[in-house]
């Protein structure tokens, strides 16, 4: 990148930082690590940061209990640092902060970015946000809280160092971190692998009533408002289904939605890496990566089912054509 972040906050009096709605491990980790950073390293400027509600096992970084969940009226920042976000209308209630700062930054990684803002850091490749802000920080400066919260956005956005994006960058972004100090398997035992008994409760049920598609290379889960209000499961709850229902053998991609609300659905998708699941979350008004991606569409389940499996199905054809 052209631009160093000392640069970007020369003359800046307030910054506010925002992430994208229900935040993941990465998007929590990436803004709470730059946040920890901004204002132990720049006390002089004012510095908020706007989250939606934080899920419960990612508190364990330090001042996640700062970040605010609503906007206050009128008020205008020097500059709008959105993370994670592939674009402006997944900053959901911060968004209108970002309209109104007199300057925006984006740091993100995710290839369906259109460069939404005044100054832009997008690098597809990237592991994750958290990497991103990492590589802006002066390694020396780096403190023990915000290197918790970095090593969590990487070890979450990898898979815990696991999927395709992992780099020898990623890996050594890693290092530098676990240098600090900090306790890194106790943070991805935490935060990624412990889960509640509802949590593993709902998995279960998404894993037993799953169905396999497309000649068994797409399998498919629905868990509806009903389960969810049944088992008291939030959405954050629902992270990881995803990933589980992939691991099942012989399938190429892995498709599970929940009910937003009535005939609402988010729609997770997973790839092994035949299909590009960007392309099809992008045309259905969504984004992400090439491997995991996310959008949200209006109808019922068998809606969802047979729209998506004709875009997955064409992939998978178009695949087979090429061999
Ligand atoms: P998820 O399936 O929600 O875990 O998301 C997988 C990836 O796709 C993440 O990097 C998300 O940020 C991205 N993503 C999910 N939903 C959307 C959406 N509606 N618009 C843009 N990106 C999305
Ligand atoms: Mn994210
Ligand atoms: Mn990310």
């Amino acid at each position: 990148m052209g631009v160093g972040l000392s640069e970007i906050l020369k003359g800046k009096q307030s910054i506010a930082l925002g992430g994208h709605i229900r935040p993941d491990g990465d998007c929590v980790g990436s803004s709470m690590g730059l946040y920890l950073y901004l204002t132990e390293q720049y006390p002089q400027i004012e510095t908020d940061i706007y989250l939606e509600e934080i899920p419960e096992a990612y508190r364990l970084i330090q001042k996640t209990e700062e970040a605010r969940n609503c906007i206050p009226e009128g008020k205008q920042y020097d500059l709008f640092i959105c993370l994670d976000c592939g674009d402006e209308k997944r900053l959901g209630f911060s968004a209108p902060l970002f309209q109104n700062a007199k300057q925006t930054f984006c740091i993100d990684h995710h290839v369906s970015n259109d460069a939404f803002a005044d100054i832009n850091y997008i690098v597809p490749d990237a592991s994750s946000t958290s990497e991103l802000v990492f590589g802006l920080l002066d390694k020396e400066k780096i403190g023990k809280p915000e290197a918790e919260a970095l090593y969590m956005g990487i070890a979450h956005d990898t898979g815990v160092f696991q999927y395709s994006c992992t780099s020898p960058e990623t890996m050594e972004a890693a290092a530098e971190l676990l240098r600090k100090g900090i306790d890194g398997n106790d943070i991805i035992e935490k935060t990624f692998y412990e889960k509640t008994y509802i949590q593993n409760q709902i998995l279960g049920r998404a894993l037993l009533e799953s169905i396999l598609i497309l000649d068994k290379r797409c399998i498919v889960s629905a868990v509806s408002k009903k389960e969810m209000d049944f088992y008291g499961a939030k959405p954050s709850d629902l992270e990881g289904i995803v990933s589980q229902m992939k691991l099942t053998q012989g399938t190429e991609t892995a498709l599970f939605m929940y009910e937003l609300e009535t005939q609402n659905y988010k729609v997770s998708l997973r790839s092994k890496g035949k299909v590009d699941v960007s392309i099809i979350a992008q045309y259905f008004g969504g984004g992400g990566h090439t491997r995991a991606a996310g959008f949200t569409m209006k109808g019922s389940f068998h809606d969802v089912i047979n729209n998506v499996s004709i875009q997955i199905a064409r992939q998978l054809d178009q695949e087979e054509i090429q061999v």
